[in-house]
């Protein structure tokens, strides 16, 4: 088994009692477990999920300072397609900060989508992603805490105007950040996030209507 040192590395103490408490002793190592994928965002599509996971936000930080949420997440008619993420201006050169505590897992260039992005594993059973960003400022591998400088803001990969690409995804079904992260207002929606696979359609979780 590689699960354990794959998912937080040889400096991965931390750990999220809390997250494993509110869990029954299951843990995203758990979840994640033979999962560490260093070249694509994307490598989960037939991993199997638990019928519910509860999500402690209480460590987060918000990724931007800025407030103005200039896409949100959902079907987007005019392209045909789903829009995964929320899109917040930000400026290029604007510091992008890390959600949670973490390990970066890719640290890559998507010319045709996502630009300069990262995405980061948490202990509480998400990962974060950021795109369309000017500059990494982590490696593959780094450990970081919640708070520190990822990237900077920017305008690359499939974007039109600087700003940041915002996705929050569980064993990779993208959920709406606007139920975990309220940007106009600069604090988490909640303190535990409850994922429900019956909450989940076409592989993603948006805001019940
Ligand atoms: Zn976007």
């Amino acid at each position: 088994m590689v699960s354990l040192d794959n998912f937080m590395n040889d400096n991965g103490k931390i750990k999220n009692q809390k997250s494993i408490n509110l869990n029954n002793g299951v843990t995203a190592e758990h979840l994640y477990a033979g999962l560490w994928n260093t070249t694509l965002a994307h490598p989960y599509k037939n991993v199997a999920k638990p019928d519910s996971f509860h999500i402690d936000m209480t460590g987060f930080h918000m990724p931007t300072p800025s407030r103005k949420v200039t896409s949100n997440f959902g079907y987007r008619p005019k392209f045909k397609r789903y829009h995964k993420g929320l899109d917040i201006k930000v400026n290029t050169g604007d510091t992008i900060y890390a959600a949670f505590d973490g390990v970066a897992r890719v640290v890559r260039y998507d010319a045709n989508g996502y630009g300069n992005y990262v995405v980061l594993r948490h202990e509480n059973g998400l990962e974060t992603i950021y795109g369309h960003m000017s500059k990494h400022l982590c490696k593959t591998d780094d450990v970081v805490k919640a708070g520190d400088p990822i990237g900077l803001g920017g305008n690359t990969g499939r974007s039109f105007g600087s700003h940041l690409h915002f996705e929050t995804r569980f064993l990779g079904e993208a959920i709406d950040p606007a139920l975990l992260f309220d940007f106009p207002n600069q604090t988490n929606v909640v303190d535990d996030f409850v994922y429900k696979k019956s909450d989940s359609h076409d592989g993603m979780v948006t805001a019940r209507k």
